[in-house]
């Protein structure tokens, strides 16, 4: 069995649906378990209409939801009465929550789960127009999560267990298709696991499942040596270590979800990126052993959008507790931290989830100097030759020619060098370490961007 993840882009449209249903057909032999995202950019969609419904905007968010719908049924082709149904439950949800005027992270699972749960309805039967002998699964009966919402975490051993005895005997016979994203608590409510999860569900089912590879279908080629989106000149990464993937999933590689790994490596099982638009292009495979590489680094990746948080000791001495104080504030906001760094009486630290920074501020202020610094960046380059390579600091910081840099840590995990730099130095500063670090390529680990092969 393999389990075959398709992402927003890969069914956005009949004809991408249509590129799916060829992809699957052609692999029935391996016994495909299909999970999909939502179709295009529904989920951004559906979380706007509903943040609109809370503000007052209830008619808005109304003819939002008829443009969705619209969109919705002119690409997915001929629905049952399901999907129609859906849309009205949406639409009593909005008026729900325009008439309450509150967003709970409770019903915001409510409302976005609907983007997965419509695709996964639509993707299955434009599958059986196919010719495919699919059936539609409700990832809510198999993926059963904590209640953290919006950010819910599997509970393994109920999820494996249901996945094994439940859906692997459908699966064998059939295609199922399955929505990502979303799963449920023991209680049956509504959860989803963060933006981009359904990644991450690709990987809990395919665990369950034991699935013999697990595919995540996208609109690139694979991992490459640097986020397209910042700079077009990335090779694709043709072998990468779990680890390395991981790191680089959460240093901003948008391609994977960080979690994914997680499940495949308890199972050791193999993760390949592919594209479902070239899939001739054999993408990158993620496997359990070390890669040995000839280059010091297999990728950088990058998060924008940073706020460092320098913090100084009020009593000028590290004192006892100052660190311990210091996480408490952020823990007590549950807000991430990505990158620290230390000295006597000072810490700097970086994160990029702000929403809860001025009362972050205002509570650190009561024992420390705080400064801020708005937009910027981190940069963090990946690969696990780091902590055997000699002198390595000093060639990215070479290569960076004179670009300031705030910010300096490298990983406890030896797979990774990182460093905080404006927001604006940010695509220089890319496009001078690809060039030093990316232009003579081990032909074992790389694939040049623009080769026949590509
Ligand atoms: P999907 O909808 O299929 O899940 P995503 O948009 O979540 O797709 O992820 C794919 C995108 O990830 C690519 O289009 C690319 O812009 C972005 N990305 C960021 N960093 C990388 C990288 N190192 N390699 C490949 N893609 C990357
Ligand atoms: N549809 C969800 C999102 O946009 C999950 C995913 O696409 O992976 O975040
Ligand atoms: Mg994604």
């Amino acid at each position: 069995m393999i389990v075959m993840k398709f992402g927003g882009s890969s069914v956005e449209s009949a004809a991408a649906i249509d590129r799916v249903a060829a992809i699957v057909k052609s692999r029935l032999e391996r016994h495909p378990v299909v999970v999909v995202s939502a179709m295009g950019k529904t989920t951004n969609r559906l979380l706007a209409l509903a943040r609109q419904a809370v503000e007052g905007g209830r008619a808005a968010a109304l003819a939002d939801l008829a443009a969705l719908k619209q969109y919705t049924l002119a690409e997915g082709g001929p629905v049952g009465g399901a999907v129609e149904a859906h849309f009205r439950e949406l639409a009593e949800l909005v008026q729900g929550l325009s008439v309450l005027g509150e967003l709970t992270p409770r019903s915001i699972d409510a409302i976005s789960a609907y983007g997965e749960r419509l695709s996964s309805l639509i993707v299955a039967e434009r599958f059986r127009a196919a010719g495919l002998d699919a059936v539609q699964a409700d990832s809510r009966d198999y993926v059963i999560t904590d209640g953290r919402h919006t950010q819910a975490a599997p509970l393994y051993p109920e999820t494996y267990e249901l996945l094994s005895a439940r859906l692997a005997p459908i699966a064998r016979e059939r295609v199922v298709v399955v929505g990502g994203f979303i799963g449920s608590t023991a209680a049956g409510v509504t959860t989803t696991l963060g933006r981009g999860g359904s990644d991450f569900s690709a990987s809990i089912i395919g665990a369950g499942l034991d699935a013999e590879e697990i595919q995540i279908w996208t609109d690139v080629d694979g991992m490459l040596t640097c986020d397209p989106r910042i700079a077009e000149v990335g090779h694709r990464v043709k072998i990468i270590s779990f680890g390395e993937a991981a790191e680089l999933a959460y240093f901003g590689a948008k391609v994977l979800h960080p979690s994914t790994v997680l499940p495949a490596v308890e199972k050791n099982i193999p993760v390949l990126i592919l594209n479902s638009r070239r899939p001739e292009v054999e993408g990158t495979r993620i496997v359990a052993e070390t890669v040995a590489c000839g280059n010091a680094f297999k990728a950088i990746a990058c998060k924008q959008g940073i706020v460092s948080v320098h913090i100084r000791s009020l009593r000028m001495l590290m004192a006892h507790g100052f660190l311990r104080r210091i996480f408490e504030v952020f823990d007590r906001y549950t807000t991430p931290v990505d990158m620290v760094t230390t000295s006597e009486v000072s810490v700097s630290l970086t994160i990029d989830t702000v929403q809860n920074l001025d009362p972050i501020l205002t509570e650190l202020r009561e024992f420390a100097d705080v400064a801020v610094e708005q937009d910027q960046a981190i940069v963090c380059m990946v690969g696990d030759n780091i902590g055997t390579t000699r002198g390595i600091a000093g060639r990215v910081f070479q290569a960076m020619n004179g670009i300031n840099i705030r910010m300096i840590s490298q990983g406890a995990s030896n797979l990774n060098l990182s460093f905080v730099i404006a927001g604006r130095d940010l695509k220089h500063a890319v496009e001078l370490l690809h060039q030093a670090f990316f232009s003579d390529l081990d032909p074992a680990v790389f694939d040049p961007k623009g080769s026949a092969a590509a």
